[in-house]
């Protein structure tokens, strides 16, 4: 168990502070396909300069400070009250001096609610070419126009005090978790250096500052890395390293080292990366309290919509299929979204067959509210006390369709 952090600046925190209202400890409950462990999910509050998040939360993500296809009354409309906005695309395209010249990523994105960006690391390695990464940062080109750039934990902090979302994230190296064990402990150890840097470089008295967790789903570099991460100075911890290649069996090993050490520690967990119901669903359980993923806009402009399973349907329904053209119903019954209170499945499946831009906004914004009210019910449920029982309902509701397969791709 890591004390509480106390004494020294920011953590604990004046900047971001987090408030676990409840939990749903209890002895243990198998998980499908996972061994039987406890259940760590808890019910939060954190609040931020432009606003309360309440956790278990999803934020969806918007890559250029778009939410691609969405405006922010939609974003609003389905029930979305933070959103991750991507440092390495706002650095390369249009800069993060010309965002602050014109009032900030709030004011130049036309959203008023809290912002997350993360730390670049993910795309730097998944995006850019070329790239080369020392000691004190990467080099790489471009994916835009090919220049050479280079990303520092000193930069990073200083582009995103530029942009100055509600929450900074220190720049690590993330690989994926199937990494030979050699490199995964390379890159952990370079992103703790990183942390310490980001720590020290970073001014901006009005933002929060996570750091990352990396070590892959090695136990032992798993723990070594929550022991390095949760003893400095951040607001909050990532998690960061899965969603990637590993099994859910695997990512829910390595969540049941990380979390534990992290016991009566008062700071928020994110799980960078993930995004289909039944994971967010199954890592709320290991305790995590913030997610983020581009999985649901995704597969949404792919013709996926995510609907409620029942234990037998899988939580689907691909509008490609020449099926749907005939059928006159909403994507969803109950559905409060845009597409389901005014339009059928054969107008979507329609649109989606033409590359109407309309299917591309109808699509996102149904799996965008059935994710964040998704989210809603397991808050409610923990706030309820009846977390516990309501883990069968919810299992069956989330559907068993897990992030790899569908989609490992870099944002
Ligand atoms: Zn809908």
């Amino acid at each position: 168990m890591v004390p509480a952090t106390s004494g020294s600046g920011r953590s604990g925190s004046a900047v971001a502070p987090f408030t676990v209202l409840a939990t749903a400890d209890g002895p243990g409950i198998r998980a499908r396909g996972v061994r039987a462990r406890g259940v760590r999910a808890r019910l939060g509050r954190l609040e931020l300069p432009h606003g309360v998040v309440e956790t278990p939360q999803f934020m969806p993500v918007g890559t250029n400070a778009t939410v691609k296809a969405l405006d922010p009354g939609d974003l609003e409309a389905a029930g979305a009250s933070i959103v991750l906005a991507n440092t390495y695309h706002l650095f390369l395209r249009p800069g993060h001096e010309r965002i602050e010249r014109l009032g900030g990523l709030h004011r130049f994105m036309g959203w008023d609610r809290p912002i997350l960006t993360d730390s670049g690391g993910f795309q730097v390695v998944s995006l850019a070419d070329a790239r080369v990464i020392d000691a004190d940062g990467a080099t790489f080109r471009s994916h835009i126009d090919g220049s050479e750039r280079r990303l520092t934990p000193e930069l990073a902090m200083r582009v995103q005090e530029a942009l100055g979302p509600d929450i900074a994230v220190a720049l690590d190296h993330p690989v994926y978790p199937s990494r030979p064990r050699a490199e995964v402990e390379d890159a952990m150890e370079r992103t703790h250096r990183w942390a310490e840097k980001s720590l020290a470089a970073h001014e901006r008295p009005d933002q929060a500052l996570f750091g990352i967790i990396q070590g892959g789903i090695d136990p032992e570099l798993r723990e070594r890395s929550t022991r390095f991460i949760a003893a400095l100075d951040f607001d909050g911890i990532c998690i960061g390293g899965l969603a990637g290649d590993e099994t859910p069996v695997q990512r829910a090993r390595a969540l049941d080292v990380v979390v534990p050490l992290l016991d009566g520690d008062p700071r928020p967990r994110y799980l960078m990366g993930l995004g289909s119901p039944a994971d967010l669903l199954e890592a709320v359980v290991s305790g995590i309290d913030l997610f983020d993923s581009v999985l649901p806009a995704r597969v949404a402009r792919n013709g996926q919509l995510w609907v409620p399973g029942d234990g037998e349907e899988p939580g689907r329904l691909n509008l490609r299929n020449a099926a749907f053209l005939d059928d006159p119903r909403p994507v969803q019954e109950d559905c409060p979204c845009l597409l389901c209170t005014q339009f059928s499945r054969a107008y979507l499946a329609h649109l989606l067959r033409a590359r109407e831009l309309l299917a591309y906004r109808l699509a996102t914004c149904h799996n965008l509210t059935f994710t964040l009210d998704f989210m809603a019910r397991i808050r409610a449920a923990l706030r309820a006390g009846t977390f516990p029982e309501s883990l069968a309902f919810l299992r069956a509701r989330a559907g068993r369709i897990s992030g790899g397969a569908v989609a490992v791709e870099p944002a």
